[in-house]
């Protein structure tokens, strides 16, 4: 197909999803793909950034997601040998809880509707299995087999490379400041150019409010954060021995992953942040008072670890009230979104990337689960009220 005839489609930024979509769309030779990213190639500042994601398929958040998952893995993969990088750390992610905690359940319905390959364990079976543990009397416990941890940066950057490979056009240090429909196209405003687009992919995260003001009721930010510490045996915390987990005691969520760096775990506890409804009213730290709280709890869950965290770090993500992504396309089909992952949205990066995709290049939107429109969310939102904080 000739140069002149293919679909320009511009990514607004290159974040879990539009790092995903850009390598999806790049693998097409009827697109001409541009990507633009306010920051940096692989920054800091997004919802993606610290290091890893747990990625689970035993999902207490709902059997809607299972099929979604299990082809995100498949992506995974897929990225990952494209890539030749380690991305994609299999080493199980094991759910701690008392048998009648409501994602205990859930996980365990996932489990069984999908006939997910698993390990299920009674107290001191986990106790024997996984001594790293502090298991409270009554405990069970469920290794998702197909769980375990993804390297956030290492995948975004390796989904840029290959985009760029393939002849993606991504530009850095620009802010997309407008996005505004006019007849036969979609022009993407930046402080020094008008670029057309036939078809626009909104990825922006945390920052979709200031591009689409449809999305200011539904979106709030949630702070979220993350903590290190240093176990006293770290050979016991390595990736070949310990699964990445979640525990579930009261109103704690506490989550985390096998060592990456060699001296240190990650192991983080779910925010008691207020939401807020913009990036800038964020806090780019943790105070003292918290950090000593996680150290506490981190040390309850792990006796041998050091309660003072070696590193930390402060984020957000977007929410919809239900945690439920948005991915809509216009009326006109040339403005597609994806945003509102919720906290739990890495993970299905590479299929969102490919929904995107597909909603950009095939009229009508090929089958995209229709929960995930604007216009469900909008709808439950009249019912429910916007996000208000404490979910995990
Ligand atoms: C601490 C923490 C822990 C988490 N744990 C998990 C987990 O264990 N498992 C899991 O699956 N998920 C987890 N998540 C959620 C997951 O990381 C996010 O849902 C996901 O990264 C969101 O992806 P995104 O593409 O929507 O946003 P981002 O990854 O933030 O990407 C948005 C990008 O758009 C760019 N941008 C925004 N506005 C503009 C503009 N105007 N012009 C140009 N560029 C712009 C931003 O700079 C950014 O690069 C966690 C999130 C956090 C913060």
């Amino acid at each position: 197909m000739s140069a002149q005839v293919r679909k320009r489609i511009v990514i607004v930024g290159l974040g879990a999803v539009g790092a995903l979509a850009a390598w999806r769309l790049s693998q097409r030779d009827d697109v001409e793909v541009v990507g633009i990213e306010q920051y940096g190639k692989v920054h800091d500042r997004g919802s993606y950034a610290g290091e890893s994601r747990v990625f689970r398929t035993a999902y207490h958040e709902g059997g809607r997601y299972v099929p979604m998952l299990q082809e995100s893995r498949r992506l995974w993969r897929e990225l990952e040998q494209h890539s030749g990088r380690e991305l994609y750390l299999e080493v199980g992610a094991l759910s701690i809880a008392q048998p009648d905690r409501i994602e205990m359940r859930t996980t365990l319905d996932t489990v069984r509707e999908f006939d997910l390959p698993h390990t299920l364990y009674d107290t001191e079976e986990l106790r024997r299995a996984h001594p790293k543990h502090n298991v409270h009397d009554g405990d069970v416990g469920v290794l998702d087999h197909h769980g375990g941890g993804i390297r956030t940066e290492v995948s975004l950057m390796a989904a840029l490379d290959l985009a760029e490979a393939a002849g993606a056009q991504l530009r850095f240090h620009t802010p997309v400041l407008a996005i505004e429909e006019e007849p036969g196209g979609v022009v993407v405003r930046t402080p020094t150019e008008a670029i057309r687009a036939d078809t626009v992919i909104l990825a922006s995260g945390s920052w979709s409010t200031r591009l689409d003001p449809r999305l200011h009721d539904l979106l709030r930010l949630q702070v979220l954060g993350l903590t290190w510490f240093m176990p006293t045996d770290i050979a016991d915390f390595l990736p070949e021995r310990f699964p990445a987990f979640l525990r579930d005691v009261g109103p704690v969520h506490f989550f985390g992953a096998p060592s990456l760096d060699g001296y240190s775990i990650k192991a983080s506890s779910n925010p008691t942040w207020p939401v807020a409804r913009d990036v800038d009213e964020v806090p780019r730290e943790y105070t003292r008072h918290e950090l000593a709280k996680i150290g506490q709890q981190a040390k309850e869950f792990f006796p041998s670890l050091n309660p003072e965290p070696v590193r930390s770090s402060v984020h957000h993500c977007a929410y919809t009230p239900d945690r439920t992504p948005i991915v809509d396309v216009s009326e006109s089909e040339r403005v597609v979104t994806v945003t509102g992952l919720s906290g739990h949205g890495f993970k299905f990066a590479p299929v969102l990337g490919e929904w995107a995709a597909r909603l950009a290049t095939q009229p009508g939107g090929a089958g995209i689960d229709p929960h995930f429109s604007l216009a469900a969310h909008l709808d439950r939102l009249a019912t429910v009220g916007p996000y208000r904080g404490g979910g995990h």
